[in-house]
Order: C-alpha cells, then sequence, then structure tokens
C-alpha cells in the first residue's frame, strides 16, 4: 500500500510540461533604432537572424545591422558568443531558456538589398513608422520550431499592423518560427482597417504620402476579396496584411500570410488599371499560389490565370471600363507575341517558369 501510494504520489506530481514560447518584447521608440528583448527555449547553442541574401557591404545580410547583442542564462548569468558566418552566433555554452537583448539600426535604406528582392522584402522607415520583416528583426534557435509571442511597447498614438493572431493590444501569437519570420508587419501612426468576408479578413495598413488615398485601395480590396470568396467560398488563411507605402519605385513581395506594396507617383482612379491590377493580382495569389498548390512548377498557370482573373475582377466591379479592359486583353496579346517571337522564342510556356525573370511576358501574357 505504501508503495502504491508513494507511485501515485509519484504520479501526480508530474507536472505537464508547458508549450515553450519564444517571447519577443519590440521596442519602438521612434525611426532610428529598435530595440528587442526576448526569452528563447533552444536544444543546441547556435542563434540565427536567417540569411536570405547578402551582399560586399553585408555579408550577413540583416545581421550586419545588429548592435549590443547580450545574452544571460535563466540566472542572469552572462553568456559569451562569437559570431560565425551567414548572420549565426555560437554560444560558449549551451542554457535553456536564456534571455537576449539587442539593437537593431534602421538603416536598412542605405545598402542594396537586390539579392533580398528589394528593401520591399527587408525594413524601411517613413514618416509614419517602421515596415518590417521578421527576418530582418527577430534572432531565433537554430534548432527549434515553436509558437512565438510578440508583445510591441510603442509611443503613444502608434499602432502595431500584423498578420499573427492579436492576444492583446499589441500582442500577438505565431503558429510557429516560419510563420514569425516569414511575414511582414508595419508599426506607427499608419491607417489600418479590416475587411471581412466569410471566416476570412484582410487587414489593410496605409502609411505616408498614400493615407489619403486609402477609400481607394479599400474599394479594389474589397471588391477583390468579395468576389474569389464567391468562387472558392473558403481560404485556408484566416487572416492577411496588405502593407501600403509610397516607394522610389513600385515594387511588392509576398510572404506566409502577408503582402507589402511600394507604389510610386500618383495614385488616382486613373491609375487603377497598373496600381489597382496589382492589388488584385497580389490578392487572388491567397488562393491560386497558396491555397491551391502544386509540387510541379506550374507558374504559367499561377501568374498567366492570375492576371486573367484580376482584370476581370477589375471590370466586373465597375473598376475599369470596357475600353481599359480591351487594351489591357491587347497587352496580354502583345506580350504573348512579342515573348513567343523574339524574347523567349523557343521556351514553351510550361518551360517559361524555370526561368521566371527571363520569361515575364510569356508566364504574364500567356
Ligand atoms: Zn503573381
Amino acid at each position: 500500500m505504501k508503495l502504491f501510494l508513494t507511485i501515485l504520489l509519484a504520479s501526480l506530481c508530474v507536472i505537464p510540461v508547458a508549450a515553450q514560447n519564444q517571447q519577443y518584447t519590440f521596442f519602438a521608440s521612434g525611426t532610428s533604432v529598435v530595440k528587442l528583448e526576448a526569452i528563447l527555449h533552444l536544444k543546441n547553442n547556435i542563434l540565427k537572424m536567417p540569411l536570405r541574401g547578402s551582399s560586399t557591404e553585408l555579408p550577413n545580410g540583416t545581421a550586419d545591422l545588429i548592435k549590443d547583442l547580450s545574452i544571460t542564462d535563466s540566472k542572469g548569468n552572462k553568456i559569451n558568443y562569437e559570431p560565425v558566418q551567414k548572420g549565426r552566433w555560437k554560444l560558449s555554452r549551451h542554457a535553456s531558456p536564456l534571455t537576449i537583448s539587442y539593437t537593431v539600426a534602421l538603416d536598412h535604406q542605405k545598402y542594396n538589398w537586390d539579392n533580398y528582392g528589394g528593401i520591399d522584402a527587408v525594413s524601411y522607415v517613413n514618416t509614419d513608422g517602421i515596415f518590417g520583416t521578421g527576418y530582418s528583426f527577430f534572432i531565433v534557435p537554430d534548432s527549434m520550431n515553436a509558437t512565438c509571442n510578440i508583445q510591441f511597447e510603442m509611443p503613444a498614438g502608434w499602432k502595431a499592423a500584423t498578420p499573427w493572431q492579436q492576444i492583446g493590444a499589441a500582442a500577438f501569437k505565431t503558429k510557429n518560427t516560419d510563420d514569425l519570420l516569414n511575414n511582414c508587419f508595419f508599426v506607427g501612426t499608419h491607417l489600418q482597417k479590416t475587411l471581412k468576408v466569410g471566416s476570412f479578413e484582410v487587414l489593410m495598413a496605409v502609411g505616408g504620402q498614400l493615407k489619403p488615398k486609402a477609400a481607394l485601395f479599400e474599394q479594389v480590396l474589397s471588391a477583390s476579396i468579395q468576389q474569389y470568396w464567391k468562387i472558392f467560398k473558403r481560404a485556408e488563411i484566416k487572416k492577411y496584411l496588405v502593407v501600403l507605402n509610397e516607394g522610389n519605385m513600385t515594387d511588392g513581395d509576398a510572404f506566409n500570410n502577408s503582402f507589402d506594396q511600394l507604389i510610386k507617383g500618383e495614385v488616382n482612379k486613373d491609375g487603377m488599371i497598373s496600381w489597382g491590377n496589382i492589388l488584385a493580382h497580389e490578392t487572388f495569389h491567397l488562393w491560386n499560389g497558396i491555397s491551391m498548390y502544386s509540387n510541379e512548377q506550374l507558374e504559367w498557370f499561377k501568374e498567366g490565370f492570375t492576371e486573367y482573373m484580376s482584370v476581370k475582377t477589375l471590370r466586373k466591379n465597375g473598376l475599369i471600363n470596357d475600353a481599359l479592359l480591351l487594351k489591357k486583353l491587347e497587352s496580354f496579346h502583345s506580350r504573348y507575341w512579342l515573348a513567343s517571337n523574339i524574347t523567349s522564342r523557343d521556351v514553351t510556356l510550361k518551360d517559361a517558369g524555370d526561368n521566371k525573370s527571363s520569361n515575364v511576358f510569356l508566364l504574364y501574357g500567356g
């Protein structure tokens, strides 16, 4: 009996191990530097800021903008580390959990990010605040996939637009490490609005000079998601973030649950076929590309059909007229003719996707 009781008591003492969330706090006090603190659980002794590209100026990519990295164990004892190649830091000993703190200099616009997909895939600041991508701000353990909590500490009047699940006024939770790294966010005094259809919502964040144009963006995004929802009636993703800001060039990037678009020049109804088409196109990729995807290379269908659907959606919702629709269809035809006769002459529509940048006309016009 005594033995039985001992076993029973011992079994009652087994406390379930809590899921090991990584905890990040993102301190923003302006647009020149950001401070980050994190409590991280890790299995080996390597921390990293995933390297998505490098240049002679920044061999460790975004990790080269990190300063004052300090690492301590749970008792507050300092852990030494040495930077190793490719945006990684090797700790002198293993400890978990550990506390890290560091700053990120918001100097990204001083460098060339062609190898990363442009500044719109990294980070920039404007009069409203800070645009960032997860892999440009968050140091993560090398060998641990976990949910992450992010608390934003910001000046009064600032807010955080993120694609993550909101769990507090300025607190969010990711599904896993990839969800943290491969997404974008905006923090500042931008304008934001949630557009809903069915169980799906798009959070639109508009900053800088584009804020007065928010109603036009809303018109396109709202019409697009209503239209696409009618066709698919469901979406794999429940929350999607769209960030819109003015840029030196029109360029955009898509992430797991978010995309950001920089727009150059005047935004008005006359330019709907240009900036409006980009928004409708990127939104359709939520279905054709994210919800529906193939292990086979099917870029011709992903890009060509998406381009067709975005133009069709703009016309169906009265955002462009018949004359503009015909002009756009004419441009599809001339792109296709030009590609199949000159620029991508011996390439099939299917093979064109193997080298997307060389066969843009064939893929998007075909
Ligand atoms: Zn596309």
